[in-house]
């Protein structure tokens, strides 16, 4: 079949992270060249990003239509353009094993990766992705550093780190637990008396949820010891997503392999995977089989085949009869539920399927991203682009439903996060409602 341009198949060596080509910026242009042709006969995703329009414009009013005369210019200004909310990756009917192989997103941080190696990462990005330095620190001085991060417009703080750092005085920086997730889960399995029917797992807690969003891990350790579930927290470092996206690769490719390390036996010995972030997850599903060392593609793809979102850890429990149906009869009315991107990304199921087996109960689904992504949408440069896509995709949806829900959940912590300070409205994850649901007290 002709597609009516070149397929350029020695360029597409973008999910090779140890080919020799990925770091050609040369190679990686023509790639793209490529890629946006076919995005330029094709212009579905034109509605999904700030990225798109862009893309078009260029191609039509300045380039008379020839993507070949695309240049590194137009390529980094696009590349400030694109958050990784990979809409347009799991919506793209030409993704691998098409054989086109478009991955957009992909392309975006293959960039990022060479521009970190030919520029080197600043000091200041590295302080805004290091999720893992900057939890510990802030989780250990809690509630100081939490006074200190305070969302007020003389608070020094804040603008020492929106000027100096690049995170924007007015993001919701989520309040640190001096109790982190990972020391609840050890002093809470320590009287575990769980003998294994509904199964095993290894909790992924995130950096978020451990250092941040601990309530969604309470929920997550009291619904799974209900089912019986054996349950343990291995060491274990920030996926690497917030280090990828900023082209930080040594970073990425440490805390990787250190995952996969730690993870890799578990699996072998039957554990699954349990994830409590959709990006996180994402992230173990579908970057490290793709960007791992050779000698570890086999275990990073072995513990892609046994990682679940905790929710679809429950449906799963569900297909083989072993879910729990001792539900608060009462049910929670009309709930909208958010649909995170990064959830949809995954590619193994919604929550609503679960929060649908509730009584009394009525879910709505919203889609679309809240343009946070990690800590993109925070950061002082890309903080207005990121309330309005927020605004187009799912706030104002929110704001119009006539009449409101009862409840607000979201799969993604940090969405949930964004709109529940733009709406002021109180927004929970599909586990907290779970465990509501079963009467759990955590
Ligand atoms: S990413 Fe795929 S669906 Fe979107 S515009 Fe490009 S070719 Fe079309
Ligand atoms: S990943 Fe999201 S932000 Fe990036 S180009 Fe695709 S739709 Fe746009
Ligand atoms: S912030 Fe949440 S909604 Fe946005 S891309 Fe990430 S997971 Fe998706």
């Amino acid at each position: 079949m002709s597609y009516g341009m070149d397929l350029g198949k020695e360029n597409r060596n973008q999910n090779a992270m140890g080919d020799p080509k990925f770091f050609n910026k040369e190679s990686l242009e023509e790639e793209m060249r490529r890629q946006f042709q076919a995005c330029s006969d094709c212009r579905m995703c034109l509605h999904y990003c700030p990225f798109f329009p862009v893309l078009f414009d260029i191609i039509d009013q300045e380039l008379d239509g020839e993507t070949k005369k695309i240049n590194s210019g137009h390529i980094e200004k696009l590349n400030s353009l694109c958050y990784h909310c990979k809409l347009c990756e799991f919506r793209c009917p030409y993704i691998p094993p098409h054989e086109l192989e478009l991955d957009v997103p992909r392309l975006f941080l293959r960039y990022q990766a060479v521009k970190g190696k030919e520029k080197g990462v600043s000091i200041r990005t590295k302080l805004q992705v290091n999720t893992d330095l900057i939890g510990s620190m802030a989780s250990k001085t809690a509630p100081i550093s939490n006074w200190g991060l305070m969302k007020h417009p003389l608070n020094p703080n804040r603008l020492m780190l929106h000027y100096m750092i690049g995170i924007h005085k007015k993001s919701i920086i989520p309040q640190y637990k001096r109790e982190t997730a990972k020391k609840y889960a050890k002093k809470k399995l320590k009287s575990s008396v769980a003998k294994g029917d509904g199964g095993k797992i290894a909790l992924f807690t995130t950096c978020l949820v451990n250092n941040q969003r601990t309530d969604i891990a309470k929920a997550t350790l009291a619904v799974l010891e209900k089912h019986d579930v054996i349950i343990t927290v291995p060491p274990q470092m920030c996926c690497g997503m917030p280090e990828l996206g900023v082209g930080w690769t040594d970073k990425f490719q440490a805390n990787m392999i250190y995952n996969i390390k730690s993870f890799k036996d578990l699996v072998d010995n039957g554990y699954d995977v349990v994830t409590l972030q959709p990006t996180c997850g994402n992230v173990l599903l579908s970057e490290y089989p793709k960007l791992a060392p050779n000698d570890l593609i086999e275990p990073a793809n072995n513990i892609a085949d046994h990682t679940f979102d905790i929710m679809n850890f429950l449906w799963k429990l569900k297909l083989d009869n072993k879910l729990s149906r001792e539900f608060n009869e009462e049910g929670f009315g009309t709930i909208t539920y958010h649909v995170s991107c990064h959830t949809q990304a995954q590619r193994k199921g919604l929550s609503s399927r679960m929060l649908n087996l509730l009584p009394n109960t009525k879910v709505k689904a919203v889609t679309g991203c809240t343009g946070v992504d990690g800590t993109w949408g925070l950061r002082t440069a890309n903080r207005d682009m990121s309330v309005s896509v927020a605004k187009d995709q799912v706030l104002d949806k929110i704001a119009e439903m006539d009449p409101q829900p009862d409840w607000i959940v979201s799969d993604c912590p940090l969405a949930g996060s964004r709109i529940e300070e733009e709406l002021k409205i109180k927004v929970l994850t599909p586990i907290e409602m779970m465990a509501k649901a079963y009467g759990l007290i955590y």
